[in-house]
């Protein structure tokens, strides 16, 4: 796969009277500069990954040295390497049911993810891996720990049953990951992860990753890491940056068509609502549209989310309708498109949400549909983000809508306090071709992405 690296410099961040900072010389730095052994670049190259990215640099060489990290990272900066590639190099075999290394994710997407991006590396060490989480047989999960795994990716609620089963020991655990901990912060498991934490006997490494590290965060952080080095990779704003964006004025009648019209524009295409319901809905009504369309959200069976999203990243079914929980940690490369067919409740949604595009340097389009009512929370949203692009009214005819890459919407949001809901809109109504020219979304080629292949999460190889 071929992917950019981020457009931004990394700096070296944050002055805090509690943790050290590196400042990073850039330059062309290669994986094996930072420290990663031969057998691994192999593996890395294989998958054409040849140069780190900014998180990756960063942390690698410290995650090495044994000490403990903090990174702060957006979605899509490279963070599973950054924290895998170290956790290989340090991991040892393990007995039966007493895993070597943890890694803590939010989600079993993520676990599976995680699972599938570590093991080619794992298999080059004869380690074994193993995704453990909810919702699947934990039958299998615990033949799997009979035999010996030695890392370990769960989500918090089920590493804590098999524990409490005996089925499972984490008292030998020397390597913890705790992976978008921000995310297990917002959906509750901090009880859940520190019950686990305690139960470690010895010194650990913890390794940290999130987008925030401030609040719960923070405190994880002082509990349970040593001195730990913060990096952090300045990125919201670069995220943004790659994205082009618009806000499209609609009406409840016009809505569907319009992101239908969009839909059919776009390679892949994440259309987020705000209950399961109205995905379950939305995924028909753009199904009558001649799409293929289908919904994600937390009340399906496991079997049948995995089955969806690996039709979405094969791209047989290129349009995913999801709310924002389904698509936490969700990874899928090649999304052109991000669509708010609901608004997002607040900014930090909205940027979650539009992360799911432009991942890795790749730019993509973020689409946010605004009914009239919705204008002024939607303006409000803008501006909490740092974002001045003005609402476009459009009919469902309209042209524009068939390439939102090819014309630049005007700047200028409503004054915050003048605006009312009956003013006209401050977008001309043609604004024509050009316009600046940027913006235009890359179409990435070939490679379906991250997800699918293999399941199963063993390493292959090895034993
Ligand atoms: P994050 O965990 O920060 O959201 P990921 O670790 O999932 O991000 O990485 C996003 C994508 O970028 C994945 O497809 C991954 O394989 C790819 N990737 C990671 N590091 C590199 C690199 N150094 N060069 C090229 N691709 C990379
Ligand atoms: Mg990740």
């Amino acid at each position: 796969m071929s992917i950019a690296t981020s457009p931004r410099p990394i700096v070296d961040f944050e002055p805090d009277p509690d943790v050290t900072t590196f400042s990073l010389v850039e330059g062309e730095t290669t994986f094996a500069d930072l420290g990663i052994a031969p057998d691994l670049l192999a593996v890395l190259t294989k998958r054409g990954i040849t140069s780190p990215f900014p998180i990756q640099t960063m942390t690698i060489p410290d995650a090495l040295a044994g000490r403990d990290v903090s990174g702060k990272a957006q979605t899509g900066s490279g963070k599973t390497l950054a924290f895998g590639l170290p956790l290989i190099e340090r991991t040892k075999t393990a007995k039966p049911r007493r895993p070597h290394a943890i890694v803590l994710v939010p989600t079993r997407e993520l676990a599976n993810q995680v699972a599938e991006e570590l093991s080619p590396l794992a298999a080059a060490r004869g380690l074994w891996l193993c995704a453990i989480y909810g919702g699947a047989s934990m039958y299998r999960q615990i033949q799997a720990l009979r035999q010996g795994v030695d890392i370990v990716i769960a989500t918090p609620g089920r590493l804590n049953d098999l524990l409490e089963r005996g089925e499972m020991s984490v008292s030998a655990v020397k390597n913890v990951v705790l992976d978008e901990a921000d995310q297990m912060a917002d959906m509750g498991f901090l009880p859940q992860v520190e019950r686990i934490l305690g139960q470690i006997e010895g010194e650990t490494q913890t390794l940290l990753f999130s987008a925030t590290l401030d609040g719960a965060i923070r405190t994880l952080v002082q509990r349970y890491q040593k001195d730990p080095v913060r990096h952090e990779v300045v990125s919201t704003q670069a995220t943004v940056d790659t994205l082009a964006q618009r806000f499209i004025g609609v009406t409840p009648e016009s809505k569907i068509e319009i992101a239908s019209r969009i839909c059919a524009g776009a390679k892949r295409v994440i259309v987020f609502v705000r209950t399961t319901h109205g995905a379950d809905r939305l995924a028909e009504q753009l199904g009558r549209t001649g799409l293929r369309a289908a919904a994600i959200h937390g009340r399906l069976s496991q079997s049948k989310r995995e089955r969806t999203l690996a039709d979405f990243a094969r791209g047989s079914m290129p349009v995913l309708v999801a709310t924002n929980v389904a698509a936490r940690g969700l990874h899928v490369d090649g999304i052109d498109v991000v669509i708010h067919y609901d608004p997002p409740e607040d900014h930090k949604v909205y940027l979650h949400r539009s992360g799911r595009t432009a991942r890795a340097g790749e730019s993509g389009m973020v689409v946010t549909l605004v009914l009239p009512i919705e204008e002024r929370e939607v303006a409000a949203i803008e501006r909490a983000a740092g974002i001045d692009v003005a609402l476009v009214r459009m009919d469902a005819d309209d042209e524009r809508l068939l390439d939102l890459g090819a014309w630049e919407p005007p700047r200028g949001l409503p004054d915050a306090l003048s605006y009312s809901r009956g003013r006209t809109s401050t977008a001309p109504a043609r604004n024509g071709r050009g316009g600046g020219g940027g913006g235009r979304p890359r179409r990435p080629s070939g490679n379906g992405g991250g997800y699918g292949a293999s399941r199963g999460g063993y390493s292959r190889g090895g034993r």
